[in-house]
């Protein structure tokens, strides 16, 4: 314990030992482990700690402490994860107390701090609320993702190549080692399934009216397509279970913000410069069609396996 304690250096601002090692610091002095905690209740705040002195520093682990009340009485009614590192937004709506991550520790803040939110999809909000009213925006997505088809179709096509280009490679270079030549395998870029998504992220953006915070945000994900089976009716399935739960958020966030607030449909507005046709990748498509023609002269008989074998190198490029 002795060795990783740090006896002469005092935390300044509860007077507690200091770790040796790796302590966070404000102005250049380190912190003592319980008040480092608090510094890091900081991270996401308006000022991180860097920008913070001593002084600051003190009020704001006060202010935190007095926080402590709050944190008792907080009972979680409502949670929406946003996955992996992403943070949570954990609401108790009958005490109108919401927390930004789960644990004990989190600061908790009223619901007189929440000044509006924004749900969208990358940039295009699909719920807004204030305190007069939620607005409900409808999406471009599944319009979008309907007429995927044809994209869908040509990646599903590349696919099957790609995946025909690294079979036959491999095959070459097993015979290259049977007969005892070296061979340098090529590698062929699979089609990235990314490419088909409509849109990347989910967002939402808490507006704060706090001494420390004036801003929250948080990202999820959007769904993705399954490289091996590219499904529209999968994307959207996937989709919709999304927003309904992001609509169930929007719901809780305005049961907090107003709950007698009316909700109105906002129709959708023309988005322009969407258009998302996808790069055709180099993959030589007709290379496939003619080795698969020589292996089918090549089954007959009509031409030899060395023959066969020079043709295909030849249309491979290698
Ligand atoms: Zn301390």
């Amino acid at each position: 314990m002795g060795l990783f304690t740090n006896k002469k250096k005092l935390c300044p601002i509860c007077g507690g030992v200091t770790p040796r090692l790796l302590a966070s610091k404000v102005e250049g002095q380190p912190l003592c482990i319980s008040c480092a905690g608090k510094a890091q209740e900081m991270q996401g705040g308006d000022s991180g700690l860097d920008s913070m002195t001593i002084d600051t520093f003190r009020e704001f682990t006060v202010f935190y402490d007095e926080n402590e009340t709050l944190r008792r009485s907080f009972q979680e009614s409502f949670r929406y994860d946003f996955g992996f590192l992403g943070g949570s937004v954990s609401l108790d709506v009958p005490h109108g107390l919401m927390r930004f991550h789960a644990a004990d520790s989190a600061m908790v803040f009223e619901a007189s701090n929440l000044r509006s939110f924004c749900i969208s999809e990358d940039e295009n909000p699909l719920f807004e609320g204030t305190k007069d009213a939620l607005l409900c925006h409808q999406s471009m997505i599944p319009d979008q993702v309907r007429n995927l088809e044809s994209d869908i179709d040509r990646f599903k096509l590349e696919r099957r190549q790609y995946e025909q280009l690294e079979r036959m490679d491999k095959m070459l270079e097993r015979e290259a080692k049977q007969r005892g030549e070296s061979y340098s395998t090529h590698y062929y870029s699979a089609p990235d399934a990314d490419r088909l998504k409509p849109f990347l992220k989910f967002r939402l953006k808490i507006e704060l009216e706090h001494p420390y915070w004036g801003r929250r945000d948080f990202d999820q994900n959007a769904p993705g397509f399954d490289p091996s089976d590219p499904s529209i009716k999968v994307y959207l399935s996937e989709y919709e279970k999304k927003v309904e739960k992001l609509r169930e958020l929007a719901d809780q966030l305005m049961a907090l913000l107003n709950p007698d607030a009316p909700r109105r449909q906002v129709s959708a507005q023309a988005v322009s410069g969407t258009d998302t046709s996808p790069g055709i990748s180099d993959t030589p498509a007709d290379a496939v069609a003619e080795i698969q023609k020589y292996k089918g002269l090549l089954d007959s008989g009509a031409i030899t396996e060395e023959e066969f074998a020079a043709k295909k190198r030849q249309l491979l490029g290698i």
